[in-house]
């Protein structure tokens, strides 16, 4: 059922004989899922799971969902137009006609003036949650002005003029591709024949000169070259390159162990058949992270997600450039040209606690930060008053979310609340309690 928000969710004050409305510090929301085809069936997928719940808690009969098989990839917290968040009634949960987009574009206030100042009003990030059954393309987003040419240049592909930085956050096992291997490495990816037929001895000979002293910037020209000539080379020279390495694997795996980049190309093989990024995943970082730990990833940083759940955190864009392991569109060239070709393992952040149950993930991006709290039964914590907005998504147990004012919320697993700037919160558990809040990075609010 469809209707606008409720007077639980605006106060109404006498005000000079006016009557202003006053926005409630706490909204909650109704969110949308992304049925991407790399996503997870619905049994076993942590986002079709919180979906159904973020929907069902609403009781309203419109909220069943429809289930043609189609895999659960994403679910979205935000105000971006392509999954937008509605504003839903604290009454019955049921959801209204009016997005979070446009609840903020007329409370400013509920931002804050520091975020209003810098983004306009609106939310600087997006949040999501993902469930990887199948790997992701290999893609980078761009940075700002990059992100403003392509949206020029093709506004249908390219939908925002925003760059996007991002953080996965692991809440099962979760593994991802990421960054270039370093030269140590690079040198042996060398000596795999169906890479060197892709790129050529001269260029193989190139990189085996190069030695640590000479330094990352020798090596990068030709690491773009050696990475380009692959992601370029025809259809047919990389069907049948991933063809012999299938074959060759295969008949080496009878004789010994396969290394571990070995055995990830043949999975990432079977899902995508003669795809360039079956090579491609050579060259790049295989990250494997445990539940608690995070990746961040800067513009122009390669990457593609393979398996596993987590929560994620961007700037609010959905900019990507992609190139391999997808049937989406490919931009090979742009994908090429834009990299920073930077090397190396990426930082892996385990959070900082910021009291007993609180651990916080900042990544170097002035947009967004992390908190995963984990409260056991009966317990409280309280969640300082910051200058920016948050979002608190609920995925475990039950409990109850209190503002200044004595009333409190019910909260339970599938809840999606946005907090107003300002507003300090305390959570009480009902049972363990297992929640996320992402917000503006502290950082940004510590040096304005
Ligand atoms: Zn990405």
């Amino acid at each position: 059922m469809e209707k606008t928000p409720s007077n639980s969710n605006q106060q109404e004050h006498e005000n000079n004989n006016k009557v202003v409305v006053v926005a409630a510090k706490i909204q909650r929301l109704r969110c949308s899922v992304k049925n991407y085809e790399w996503g997870k069936a619905r049994e076993e997928s942590l986002v079709a799971k919180l979906h159904s719940m973020n929907n069902n808690n609403s009781g309203s009969s419109s909220s069943q969902l429809e289930d043609h098989g189609q895999p659960y990839a994403e679910f979205w917290m935000g105000t971006h137009v392509s999954g937008p968040s509605f504003i839903a009634s604290f009454d019955d949960g049921s959801q209204t006609s009016v997005t979070l987009k446009s609840w903020l574009s007329h409370n400013p206030n509920l931002l804050g003036s520091k975020v209003v100042d810098k983004w306009g009003a609106d939310l600087p990030f997006l949040f999501k949650v993902l469930s990887v059954d199948k790997a992701l393309s290999i893609q980078a987003h761009p940075d700002k002005e990059l992100a403003r040419h392509l949206h020029k240049l093709q506004p249908d592909v390219y939908k925002d003029d925003n760059h996007k930085p991002e953080m996965a956050l692991a809440v099962t096992e979760f593994e991802a591709l990421c960054g270039f291997v370093s030269l140590k490495e690079l040198k042996v990816v060398l000596t795999v024949p169906e890479v060197v037929e892709l790129v050529g001895a001269e260029n193989v000979n190139l990189v085996l000169q190069i030695t640590d002293e000479d330094g990352e910037e020798k090596v990068k020209p030709i690491l773009q070259s050696l990475f380009t000539d692959i992601m370029t080379a025809s259809k047919e020279r990389v069907a049948g390159a991933v063809d012999r390495l299938r074959t060759r694997l295969h008949n080496e795996s009878q004789v010994r162990q396969l290394t571990d980049k070995e055995q990830l190309v043949l999975r990432l093989e079977k899902q995508y058949p003669s795809d360039v990024g079956v090579i491609a995943a050579f060259f790049l970082n295989h990250v494997k992270l445990i539940a608690g730990e995070a990746l961040y990833l800067g513009a122009n940083e390669p990457h593609a997600y393979i398996c596993g759940e987590c929560i994620e955190c961007m700037a609010t864009s959905d900019n990507v450039v992609r190139a391999g392991l997808t049937p989406k569109h490919r931009d090979v060239q742009t994908l090429c040209s834009m990299l920073t070709y930077k090397q190396g393992f990426p930082e892996i952040l385990r959070g900082v606690p910021i009291n007993s149950y609180v651990n916080r993930y900042i990544p170097p991006f002035e947009e967004f930060e992390i908190d995963c709290c984990v409260l056991p039964q009966g317990e409280k914590v309280v969640f300082p008053a910051v200058p920016g907005p948050s979002i608190f998504l609920v995925t475990i147990g039950e409990g109850i979310m209190c503002t200044e004012s004595p009333k409190g919320y019910p909260i339970k697993e599938g809840d999606v609340l946005f907090v107003a700037a300002n507003t300090e919160i305390t959570v009480t558990s009902a049972s363990e309690l297992h929640l996320f809040r992402t917000g503006v990075n502290s950082r940004f609010f510590q040096a304005s």
